[in-house]
């Protein structure tokens, strides 16, 4: 047992998407189906093969690509912020099933262990590739960077504009929607936390 209570955890772990197996076929039958249900005609040349390329675009932006996430010892005892700015993700909104992006700006506090660089957008790509909504999934990425890292403290803010918002209802053209979640003492202290947005290009 490490000193702060928890188990040592292991130095690579494989994370690998826990949902259900695609039916590519089925989701093309579907998109024609959709399709012809709002009035289209899938007969023509130009439509023939959009239910097929429809159904590979959801599976691709719904299915994360597995990663290893390696973590290595804190040796250095390297304390200070450690922060990955802008780092580019999409999803797609629950509700609409339609794309928001923008960037995530993922920061942490080392504890005894630190995390290879590029592992900060793998994590973020990870629960990007799902249906989701942009409260849950700022905080989805905190709270795991928090169990895999036992940092001393995590911070998470998403910028993005969402095409259900951007495009349709309300037309807010050019309008970002801001999510943040801040642990540890990243929450509890508010000069680390004023550091993070520094940092992140934000302006608290
Ligand atoms: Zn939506």
């Amino acid at each position: 047992m490490a000193a702060n209570g928890h188990s040592p955890f292991a130095p690579a772990l494989r994370v690998v998407d826990d949902g259900n197996a695609v039916d590519l076929t089925a989701a093309e039958l579907a998109a024609a189906g959709f399709l012809r249900a709002l009035g289209m005609d899938t007969g023509t040349e130009s439509l023939r093969d959009t239910p097929r390329r429809m159904a590979q675009a959801y599976a691709e932006l719904l299915r994360p690509s597995p990663f290893n996430l390696t973590t290595f010892p804190n040796d250095e005892g390297y304390d200070e912020l450690v922060l990955a700015r802008a780092i580019p993700v999409s999803s797609v909104c629950e509700h609409h099933m339609l794309p928001f992006m923008g960037v995530a700006h993922v920061g942490y506090l080392p504890g005894e262990r630190i995390l290879g660089l590029s592992k900060l957008a793998r994590v973020v790509g990870h629960f990007a590739r799902r249906p989701q909504v942009q409260e849950r999934m700022t905080k989805q990425i905190a709270d795991w960077l928090t169990d895999q890292l036992q940092p001393r403290g995590v911070g998470v803010v998403i910028q993005a504009e969402h095409t259900c918002m951007t495009l349709r209802g309300v037309h807010a053209a050019g309008s970002t929607t801001m999510t943040s979640t801040m642990l540890g003492t990243l929450r509890a202290d508010g000069r680390s936390r004023a550091e993070f947005f520094t940092l992140a290009g934000l302006h608290s």
